[in-house]
């Protein structure tokens, strides 16, 4: 079989047989009209993290996760997170996915490769005069708050998005990124939060400002990039605001409009944490996430009309807890060892120099970890540092030198576990199914096992009420434009 011959068989016995499920058992009945939408994204979450935090929480806080309870008491299960021309997507394509109710090419927002726009829920739902925000721990212009918004060829020419954003004004944007609005960090020196200012938006900078924050109307943005982890805002003190505090003023000023509203929150950097192996980090950025979590449920039981979404939009790293010790007896108290992470890997590689020594390389890292490496394990990242990358497997392993961190941390030894029991198959996205849930009140949601990411903007659009669905176009169509 010729290449092109099979890239077509695989496409139609591949991609193509996993799009459809079947959509009428899963939407609300169109008399069910909600007032607002929440749509909480976890970003690069799988089953696998839920049961690492999970399992923190019941013995570090004596209580099981506010996502046990939502998937418990509201409608859970799984999402499929494949994209138009990838079993494995990235954000871009999953975002515009739930955004539009299309699959598109990887690396785009909200447009397929001719260039044909597709309109997102944020855009369906001002028109129907609801308010419309987003809050992310990432910088806002960032794939998957961008994809609800924004229509480019390329996830990653923010300043551009920015320029869409101020064209588009939703009410209320909180996250990072002030570097794509500041005329000092621009490219092109423009002043994007002079448009905002005009249009009588309330513009913030200062993550000290956030809470007095007044008008109706809101920009800010709190860090010059994403919003610091949280293991480093909580163990190190590093200035930021929590996605608990973005999030909750987020709905404070959205719960004024009076036609009801449409809000996409993002827990952006549990992907972040994944892709760099980092498990401490991966688990406190879960934890943030399980906060608010808890405080939209709450929001949600006492909003009539309210239908909260909960989905991960593909999972990242393939981590994996593994079992240890006699009958895997040892494996939970192995797993304790999460609480002597206190830093992010992030954090590490800032306080280590361009060529750092072996002493300094073990003491950044017992400081962050309480472990000590030993010093062939230090060598190894001194290498790293310098370019020269030893892992085996270095395909799998892109993100370096970084992702040498957690390889030389997952040492020890088989007769006496003295590491972490946590394990990486990679630093990329994987293909697997994700968590998804809908938690609705006065809005009626039903049980759907397994869905589609697409299937998510079909359940907006019918519990709002909305009657519309964007062009599609094949996978063979959008390949045509990368031969
Ligand atoms: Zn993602
Ligand atoms: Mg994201
Ligand atoms: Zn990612």
């Amino acid at each position: 079989m010729k290449r092109k011959e099979f890239f077509k068989t695989g496409l139609a016995a591949g991609i193509g047989s996993l799009i459809p499920f079947n959509r009428r058992h899963i939407s609300p009945a169109k008399s069910q009209k909600a007032r607002n939408i929440i749509f909480f994204a976890y970003d690069g979450f799988s089953w696998e993290d839920f049961s690492s935090a999970q399992h923190y929480s019941i013995r570090n806080f004596g209580r099981p996760l506010h996502l046990q309870k939502l998937f418990q008491s509201g409608n859970g299960g799984s999402m499929a997170s494949h994209s138009l021309t990838s079993m494995v997507t990235d954000s871009s394509a999953a975002t515009t996915a739930w955004s539009t109710g299309r699959k598109i090419v990887n690396g785009s927002l909200s447009i397929y490769p001719d260039g044909n726009e597709l309109t997102t829920i944020l855009e369906l739902a001002k028109a129907e005069g609801k308010a419309t925000g987003i809050v992310t721990t990432t910088r806002i212009t960032h794939a998957t708050p961008a994809g609800w918004i924004a229509k480019h060829l390329n996830r990653r020419a923010e300043e551009e998005i920015a320029d869409q954003f101020a064209n588009f004004r939703a009410d209320v944007m909180i996250g990072g990124g002030t570097r794509v609005f500041d005329h000092t960090r621009r490219s092109d020196g423009k002043d994007l939060f002079r448009p905002f200012i005009d249009a009588g938006y309330t513009v913030v900078t200062d993550p000290d400002k956030l809470a007095s924050a007044g008008g109706s109307k809101l920009l800010a943005t709190l860090n010059n990039t994403h919003i610091p982890y949280e293991i480093d805002r909580k163990f190190r003190g590093v200035k930021a605001p929590s996605l608990l505090e973005m999030s909750r003023k987020g709905v404070e000023v959205l719960n004024n409009a009076e036609n009801g509203f449409v809000l996409h929150i993002e827990a952006g950097r549990i992907d972040h944490a994944n892709h760099r192996n980092d498990a401490g980090t991966s688990l406190w950025e879960t934890l943030a996430a399980d906060e608010t979590l808890g405080m939209l449920m709450d929001y949600t039981d006492r909003t009539p009309g309210t239908l909260l979404i909960m989905a991960s939009d593909h999972a990242t790293g393939g981590p994996c807890v593994y079992g240890v010790g006699e009958r895997y007896r040892a494996s939970s108290e192995i797993h304790e060892m999460l609480k002597q992470r206190t830093a992010s890997f992030d954090w590490i590689m800032d306080q280590l120099d361009e060529n750092p020594s072996e002493a300094m390389i073990k003491d950044v890292i017992e400081d962050a970890t309480r472990i000590r490496v030993t010093s062939p394990q230090a060598l190894m990242l001194q290498k790293a540092i310098a370019g020269d990358i030893e892992m085996p497997d270095h395909a799998a392993f892109p993100r370096q030198p970084i992702a040498t961190i957690h390889h030389i941390l997952k040492g020890g030894t088989n007769d006496e576990p003295t590491r972490l029991n946590i394990n990486y198959a990679t630093t990329q996205h994987t293909a697997g199914a994700v968590p998804a849930a809908l938690y609705g009140n006065n809005v009626e949601t039903k049980p759907f096992g397994l869905i589609d990411n697409t299937d998510l903007f079909t359940i907006m659009t019918d519990t709002l009420g909305i009657d519309y669905r964007n062009p599609e176009m094949s996978a063979e169509k959008a390949l045509e434009f990368y031969r």
